[in-house]
């Protein structure tokens, strides 16, 4: 369709290795990489990254400063610079990545959950538009993602419509996790430097709030989620998230894409990590990282089965039905490992399992890179039962090092993890769909079972998951097809103006 390398502005509120909190960061690290190296002719796309710059941001040079147009006066907005680097062809690729300083809206001891974070953030969209002529640089497409760039779409077609450099930009909206949705109170219109006819059930009015998503949404070309399930699950009202109906409208233009992972860095062939370097050649060496993880948890050092769970520690995950049937599970010969940290309820959940089960237990809360590599290397089961999983990617991470995931058929679990056939031999995993803690104990005794009675088989389903592809190769294709989608539909839009 354009047969030319594409110019992409990626726009994340956290980006992997400068801030994280969450898996958006991972996919705004990772996807860049992928995207400057693959399209038409392989001369890759010239792909640029732009976040806010937070206090612990480090490693990042001035680049210039400029006045934004911002609540009827000017903020200043420094720009900063720094990068990250892809492998092409044997060569090395830089992408730059941007960050937006403001010593008032960012220069603060944690990254979000602030009072004014509508203001922050508006701020942010407002200065990544304006930094874009002084750069020289007019991107095809913006690629937005989250709540916190929503506004962007909405001020191209508002504030710059009619300015030439900006109105053939095409936009993208990727929702990472519709329950984020930035719902501020209807007064963020003065941040938005917009009227009162904006607070409109077409516009950006969403329950008596302004919605910071719902302006992506409306104002977007296009609009993606990540992966091809939970687009569908989200036009639902069980899923929707109250904005079931809006999606619903724009159906036509909603399209799913499941992340990748990089794989050079979740590589358990050179993962610096981990005890044991191993590959799908030398899947038993997995047995010397699983007594190493014992080790370092304080668990006795046997060969049974270890289960894991890595995970924040919120409600969508699903843990309510570890709960359920723990009991059950500690009555075999077992151990359980988990990685979190997040409300305390669920803290405390976990703290008083290891209580009642020291010596099957190795319980680590807070949140730790380096642990979480060893239990993906050393465990055998990997447990992710979300209510919903837009994406997921620790099942992702947990196929590349052969520990076999059991999850919950929801969003991206169902788009990426196959249930174990004994006839065939084919799968990755094992799942179940129905919300029940009796549906999820089955499906444990079943791994458990092929596990036990099967070891020749269980080594052939291990194999089977660390010799899939979820590395972004093929998504990186589909969100180029995508942002070309995004540019037709702009060039279409600007005809018949
Ligand atoms: P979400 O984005 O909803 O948290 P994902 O599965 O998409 O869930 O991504 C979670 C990522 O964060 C995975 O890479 C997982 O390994 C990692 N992770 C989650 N909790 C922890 C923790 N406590 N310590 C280290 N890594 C964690």
């Amino acid at each position: 369709m354009f047969d030319r390398p594409l110019k992409i502005l990626l726009v994340s509120p956290e980006v992997v290795p400068f801030a994280k909190t969450g898996g958006l960061a991972d996919v705004a690290g990772s996807l860049p990489k992928a995207l400057a190296t693959v399209g038409n002719d392989n001369l890759g796309n010239d792909v640029r990254v732009v976040m806010p710059r937070y206090r612990q941001v480090e490693g990042c040079y001035y680049r210039m400063d400029f006045p934004v147009p911002f609540k009827s006066r000017n903020e200043t907005a420094i720009i900063r610079e720094s990068s990250i680097e892809a492998q092409y062809q044997g060569e090395r690729r830089t992408i730059p990545v941007y960050m937006v300083d403001n010593y008032h809206y960012f220069y603060r001891d944690r990254m979000y959950m602030f009072d004014d974070e509508a203001e922050r953030f508006a701020f942010f969209c407002r200065a990544v538009l304006e930094m874009l002529p002084k750069l020289e640089w007019q991107p095809d497409v913006i690629h937005c993602n989250d709540w916190q760039s929503g506004p962007i779409p909405l001020f191209l077609k508002t504030h710059y419509l009619q300015n030439s450099f900006y109105n053939r930009i095409a936009t993208v909206y990727t929702i990472h996790n519709l329950q984020y949705q930035g719902n501020f109170p209807k007064d963020v219109l003065q941040f938005l430097g917009l009227g009162e006819e904006y607070f409109h059930p077409e516009r950006l009015e969403f329950y008596g709030m302004v919605s910071f998503m719902k302006a992506g949404i409306v104002y977007a070309d296009v609009v993606s989620t990540v992966s091809r399930t939970y687009a569908a699950e989200i036009q639902h009202p069980e899923f929707g998230e109250r904005m079931d109906g809006l999606l619903r409208k724009r159906s036509a233009d909603l399209y799913g894409i499941v992340n990748g992972i990089n794989f050079h860095e979740f590589n358990p062939r050179t993962d610096p990590r981990i005890h044991r370097n191993y590959d799908q050649f030398n899947v038993d060496c997995k047995k010397d990282n699983k007594f190493a993880l014992q080790k370092e948890l304080g668990l006795p050092v046997r060969n049974v089965p270890v289960i894991s769970l890595i995970s924040r520690l919120v409600d969508q995950k699903g843990l309510d039905l570890i709960a359920e049937v723990i009991d059950e599970i500690m009555g075999g010969d077992i151990q359980f490992v988990v990685l979190g940290s997040g409300d305390h309820y669920y803290e405390k959940l976990f703290e008083d399992i290891k209580v009642r089960y020291p010596d099957k237990m190795g319980l680590y809360i807070g949140f730790n890179a380096i642990l979480a590599q060893r239990i993906y290397a050393g465990a055998d089961i990997f447990l992710m039962p979300s209510r919903f999983e837009p994406c997921g990617l620790g099942q992702l991470i947990s196929i590349r090092y052969g520990t076999i995931p059991i999850v919950r058929y929801t969003g991206g679990l169902a788009d990426t993890v196959n249930d174990y056939n004994p006839v065939t031999g084919s799968g990755n995993g094992f799942g179940f769909s129905d919300y029940s803690g009796a549906s999820f104990l089955k499906t444990i005794n079943r791994a458990l079972q092929l596990y036990r009675e099967q070891p020749e088989e269980w080594r052939k389903l291990v194999i089977n998951a660390m010799e899939l592809d979820f590395s972004w190769a093929r998504s990186g294709v589909e969100y180029i097809n995508l942002f070309q989608e995004a540019m037709s539909k702009r060039l279409s839009v600007q005809r018949i103006a």
